[in-house]
């Protein structure tokens, strides 16, 4: 049984595909799709030993090593050209690392049409990546879980990926257009939070002019999106 967060991850791999889960620690997501016939098969992979093990456990316990693969393996190396990877999930990481993850090894993506990536914070990265490396967002979600937003961005290959403007980089452009209730806590909440650093920033002896700014446009960046 998958969280919300996996199971809206899980939602948006193509059924019969082969899937590479990179930072899979459990294996719960592709062990999950394999079980309900979903993917035909594919990779988990882990950069960390303790993870991988727990990988290769619930793998061998669900009696799928026969379709799915553990690898110790740093990002996309766990991907190697036999696997015949057409997608590739990364969920449960910073939007930096995800980004750094895919541009890293950029060519084992070769053959990979569907990225589902799930950034905890820095989601602007990731969309940055995508728009940039020749992937088209084509759907976006947020879901809450335990008194956490998180959200899940979807994008297949494209020749000619849509350019988006700062605003839709930082809030993204379905979820900007969506506008839904878990979208807004979020971003109120984000305000809020804001507002607190700059009342910080400006007690300090000697308040930092550009720190200022900066919080401040964002601060108005946010309130526009809320109204
Ligand atoms: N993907 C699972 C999920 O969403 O529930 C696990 C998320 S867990 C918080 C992040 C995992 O990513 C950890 O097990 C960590 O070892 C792994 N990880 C971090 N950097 C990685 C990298 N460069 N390559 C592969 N795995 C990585």
């Amino acid at each position: 049984h998958l969280s919300v967060r996996l199971a809206t991850v899980a939602d948006y791999v193509p059924m019969g595909s082969r899937l590479a889960d990179i930072g899979t620690d459990h294996a719960y997501l592709p062990v999950n799709l394999a079980k309900r016939g979903k993917i035909a098969g594919g990779v988990a992979g882990e950069v960390v030993k303790g993870p991988f093990e727990n990988a290769q456990h619930e793998i061998n316990k669900e009696g799928l090593s026969d379709r799915i693969t553990a690898r110790l393996a740093n990002g996309l190396q766990a991907i190697e050209a036999d696997d015949h990877i057409d997608t590739v999930a990364i969920a449960g990481m910073g939007g930096t690392l995800i980004a750094q993850i895919l541009t890293q090894d950029f060519d084992r993506l070769a053959g990979v049409n569907r990225l589902v990536l799930q950034p905890n914070v820095g989601e602007k990265n990731v969309r940055q990546f995508l728009m940039t490396h020749g992937f088209q967002l084509i759907t976006e979600k947020i879901v809450t879980e335990d008194g956490h937003d998180y959200e899940i961005l979807v994008a297949d290959r494209a020749d000619d990926p849509q350019q988006y403007n700062a605003e839709e980089l930082r809030f993204g452009p379905y979820l900007l257009a969506e506008h839904n209730a878990i979208f807004m806590a979020k971003w109120r909440r984000e305000l809020a939070r804001t507002k607190q650093v700059l009342a910080q920033v400006q007690s300090a002896k000697e308040v930092p002019a550009a720190k200022v700014a900066e919080l401040t446009a964002e601060i108005k960046e946010i309130e526009e999106v809320l109204q």
